[in-house]
């Protein structure tokens, strides 16, 4: 009797399975990482602008984040704990979970998130940095955010600014020069043009 295979098999005529092109391994990887930003982005928007509207979780877990009035790196993720929890930790499993992503590739998109947060408070508005020349949402404009946090802007992040144009939560910047100090500031483009006039 001829030993007969059961089951379905993937491999080929020549005995080994096929294999995916490089360049359609990379547009898979690329097409879930996109998928696990826009939906960590819809994800934290909604619990971000929540927290302040919300006067009880303003105070309460909020306003820790905001004690940083001039972001710097290791502010990225000073929160309050149930922040962390809520829009860190929540959002990434959820993105991870609904882009399909296997654990090796979300090492690279939890790594990418968490460097784009840091850099988001860095307060360095450095040339050639690669996130402020691929996102609009960048460490100006969540600066404003900060600048603004009673006023309710810039509430996207971290990697889009879709959410605040599409509910009328967006506001642009500019980068001006303070020569006097030697630095460079980003100013709320509303308060720039209406200190011009
Ligand atoms: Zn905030
Ligand atoms: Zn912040």
């Amino acid at each position: 009797m001829c030993p007969q295979l059961v089951g379905e098999s993937t491999a080929t005529a020549t005995g080994r399975a096929p294999q995916r092109t490089w360049t359609g391994t990379c547009l898979t990887v690329a097409c879930q990482i996109g998928v696990a930003m826009a939906v960590l982005d819809g994800w934290q928007y909604v619990w971000h602008r929540c927290m302040h509207l919300n006067r009880f979780l303003y105070r309460h877990v909020h306003s820790w984040h905001h004690r940083l009035v001039v972001p710097y790196a290791f502010g990225a993720l000073y929160n309050h704990p149930i922040e962390g929890l809520l829009l860190d930790t929540m959002g990434g499993a959820l993105g991870f979970l609904a882009s399909g992503m296997s654990p090796r590739v979300s090492i690279f998109f939890f790594t990418l998130c968490t460097v784009k947060a840091v850099d988001d408070h860095c307060g360095m508005w450095l040339p050639g940095n690669m996130f402020h020349r691929c996102f609009w949402n960048n460490t100006a404009y969540h600066d404003v955010h900060h600048q603004l946090r009673t006023s309710g802007y810039n509430f996207s992040q971290p990697f889009f600014v879709t959410w605040d144009r599409v509910f009328g939560t967006h506001m642009p910047y500019v980068i001006e020069e303070d020569r006097a100090h030697g630095v460079l500031r980003a100013r709320p483009m509303a308060l720039h043009t209406s200190a011009g006039k």
